[in-house]
């Protein structure tokens, strides 16, 4: 295919806009790339768009306008946009949709922007206060390289008047530069910790993967500190020694903190940051950076997958069993599924990391489809916490209480000893049910069929289905008696009170991600945590993910059956790596932890199997499980979710999608529903739901997508499909 188009040729483009199809342009004076993101008319606007192909002059061609003008960026890639072609492909989500996902970044179409920037200049001062010296040394320290003016004078700490003094002596220079600067160099030779034999040989491995220059995806498994980050970090150095960029994935922006200061730690300065928690500018900056080489490293959450990457080397998913890698809203993707379909058209190496790996990828390693490292040890003196149930039959606790007598007493003695516990507990809120104790109504949201959560923090009930809240009621809904509401069962909010009253004089901290205003104040309180500001923890599934608390030797389970009800396909998989991974939070350092699972099901085989800590038979039986079965990994899935304000609307609809069925029988796939969804109801609108079985090796998308267009969508009737679906709503 041509790569150059010469003014006036005919070119497509796929713009951002919810259009099936591609648009033909002329090219504009001075012709462009394939792969140029250009501005191009579209009735009365201007829009962003990808200069995808050839055009294909199949139109009125006086009628064909020409493409407005080509923005200042890097032309994407070849790989990138084969990767959006086959991630819509995988996700049946139009290809459109997958441009948008990756043009997120502010003033894209903005012409280039030009900032003052100051670095050192020939002369010398006339004088030299301190303040002044302060400047010059602070240039000096970075060998010329230049910084803005709020920079430069912080790092100084002197006010913006000394150095604008210092501009007039021609002691510091001041210049225009680009307003997006690449980042700072980071050196791959810089020494990185002493490796273990046995993390030596793992990174030994990765580093052959990266200078093969081909395709492979390896799974690194390793106990929570067994010094897997370490390990990665040496691929990730051998990757940028081979000039090309490395992207690593966390599920969790809280814990990009710690691990931005780590790789600064190893290669000497910062790294591009891609989340929801970073400011536009720096958003804007890294996207271009990315799309140009200025940037060596990206550190991010799941959608810095759609970065336009210049020359990928590494992918790194950290936790890859992560439930967030998973994308619920919009398109429905997996991020760690598309980290292997883009490394692999990138020839670029995949890193999967995790102590408790998803059934998928162990059933991939296990196959030899994925290369598999394993750490077995932690590193140090620290060894993983001893783990026990505490059986609930025999406690007997008044029902507004959880913490058996036995956890109190575990908590009382590491308060003793000044060294801290966390209370586990995966439920937001105050409690999750507000019931009327004079007539049974269970207080629910007036959107969806959900009930509501009561808050007490900001005394309110909450939908966590919809966001909705409303003040706590004097009287009931429903039968109007007043003082007669109650709350039923523990959030960690109530617990909080609980461990209040229990450990009177211990400093007791919640962390629940509806606790905190922003990102940074999450990270900030959890940074002061972890350096002992706090005796007992109390915490949702977001203290389970890797963050480091060196003097935390106890974790209490407050519910460990939680999530073992429901029928979720994965509740057994889910549960077994949450336990396990907050088990892992305790003892990390040189004190020994020790972890207490409160279970009224004691002799329940997924318990059985976190306690005897024998992962590879937990993994085997419930693979054997999941292939009798026949579902994922071993059988395909697809949810189809059609929801309308009508209820009526939905279930003909899916009626006659179940009568239909012919595409999807054709290739041995059955379809069942349409059923109410497990939430009937989200935001007004009835949700129906239809679920897709096929075998493994079937091409499932392409059915599906003939299927559904057997059928005509009425007003306000919308189909979401998810492709492998990891939550049942
Ligand atoms: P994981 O990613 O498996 O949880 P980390 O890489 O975070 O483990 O290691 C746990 C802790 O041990 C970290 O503080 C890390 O810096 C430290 N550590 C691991 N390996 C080494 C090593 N070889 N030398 C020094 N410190 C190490
Ligand atoms: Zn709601």
């Amino acid at each position: 295919m041509k790569d150059y188009f010469n003014e006036g040729d005919l070119v497509a483009v796929l713009t951002t806009q919810p259009l099936d199809r591609f648009l033909d342009y002329k090219a504009p004076a001075g012709g462009c790339h394939l792969g140029a993101f250009v501005e191009v008319p579209l009735g009365p606007r201007m829009v962003l768009g990808v200069v995808w192909a050839e055009g294909k002059g199949d139109f009125d061609l006086s009628r064909i306008r020409a493409v407005n003008k080509v923005l200042d960026l890097a032309p994407m890639q070849a790989d990138m946009q084969v990767f959006l072609e086959r991630a819509a492909d995988y996700t049946l989500t139009p290809l459109s949709a997958m441009l948008r996902l990756a043009t997120r970044a502010p003033g894209l179409t903005d012409p280039p922007s030009m900032r003052k920037v100051y670095r050192p200049g020939d002369s010398e001062p006339d004088r030299l206060t301190d303040a002044r010296r302060r400047v010059m040394q602070a240039l000096n320290d970075y060998g010329g390289l230049s910084f803005t003016l709020k920079e430069l004078s912080e790092m100084a700490g002197v006010s913006a008047s000394v150095v604008k003094g210092l501009v007039k002596q021609g002691v510091v220079r001041e210049e225009e530069a680009p307003r997006d600067l690449p980042y700072p160099y980071l050196d791959p030779d810089l020494a990185g910790k002493d490796l273990t034999a046995e993390q030596d040989e793992a990174a030994e491995v990765l580093r052959q993967e990266i200078r093969s220059g081909a395709y492979s995806t390896t799974l690194l498994r390793g106990v929570t500190g067994s010094g897997k980050t370490e390990v990665y970090l040496e691929a990730v150095a051998e990757c940028l020694r081979r000039r090309k960029q490395a992207l690593v994935l966390l599920p969790e922006i809280a814990l990009s903190a710690e691990f931005m200061a780590r790789v600064e730690a190893r290669f000497g300065a910062r790294a591009a940051e891609w989340h929801s928690g970073v400011t536009m500018t720096e958003r804007r900056r890294t996207w271009k950076m990315v799309g140009q080489g200025g940037a060596q490293i990206v550190v991010g959450a799941r959608s810095a997958l759609f970065l336009p990457f210049l020359d990928l080397g590494l992918i790194v998913v950290d936790e890859e069993h992560d439930t967030s890698y998973k994308q619920e809203d919009g398109v429905l993707y997996n991020a760690r599924d598309m980290a292997v379909l883009r490394a692999s058209l990138a020839s670029a190496h995949v890193v999967l990391a995790s102590a408790t790996p998803s059934l998928e990828s162990w059933t991939n390693a296990e196959a030899g489809k994925y290369e598999k490292l394993v750490l077995t040890s932690r590193f140090g003196s620290a060894v993983l916490p001893k783990m026990r149930a505490l059986d609930m039959r025999d406690v007997q606790l008044p029902s507004t209480r959880w913490i058996s007598p036995e956890l109190a007493r575990a908590v009382e003695a590491r308060l003793e000893k000044g060294e801290q516990s966390l209370l586990f507990l995966n439920r937001r809120g105050f409690a999750p049910v507000t019931l009327c104790r004079a007539c049974g109504e269970q207080i629910g949201c007036d959107h969806c069929d959900a009930r509501m959560v009561e808050h007490r923090f900001i005394k309110r009930l909450v939908c966590h289905q919809c966001g909705e809240t409303k003040p706590l009621p004097e009287a009931c809904p429903s039968c109007g008696v007043e003082g007669r509401l109650a709350a039923v069962g523990p959030g960690v909010e109530r617990l909080t009170e609980e461990a209040t009253v229990l450990f009177p004089d211990a400093r007791v901290a919640t962390l629940s991600s509806d606790l905190f205003g922003s990102a940074r104040a999450l990270k900030e309180r959890i940074a002061s945590i972890a350096e002992g500001e706090a005796d007992v923890i109390i915490g949702t599934q977001l203290v389970a993910k890797g963050h480091n608390f060196p003097l935390l030797t106890l974790v209490g389970v407050i519910d460990a059956d939680l999530g073992l009800q429901g029928s979720d396909l994965r509740a057994a998989e889910r549960t077994f790596q949450l336990m396990r991974q907050v088990s892992g939070r305790a003892g990390r350092a040189d004190r020994p932890g020790e972890a207490l699972l409160q279970t009224y099901q004691p002799e329940h085989p997924v318990i059985r199997s976190i306690l005897a800590g024998d992962e590879e038979r937990f993994w085997s039986a419930e693979a054997e499980e999941r292939r009798h079965a026949a579902v994922p990994p071993f059988g395909r899935m697809a949810g189809i979710i059609l929801s309308s304000p009508e209820i009526q609307d939905v279930f003909d609809l899916g009626s006659a999608l179940a009568r239909n069925d012919a595409p999807l029988r054709k290739i041995g796939a059955q379809v069942f529903g349409p059923a109410p969804a497990p939430i009937a109801r989200i935001r007004g609108r009835h949700r129906v739901r239809m679920l897709v079985k096929a075998p493994k090796s079937v091409a499932l998308q392409p059915a599906i997508a003939a299927w559904l267009s057997t059928v005509r969508l009425g007003k306000n009737i919308r189909v979401t499909v998810d492709i492998d679906p990891q939550s049942f709503y």
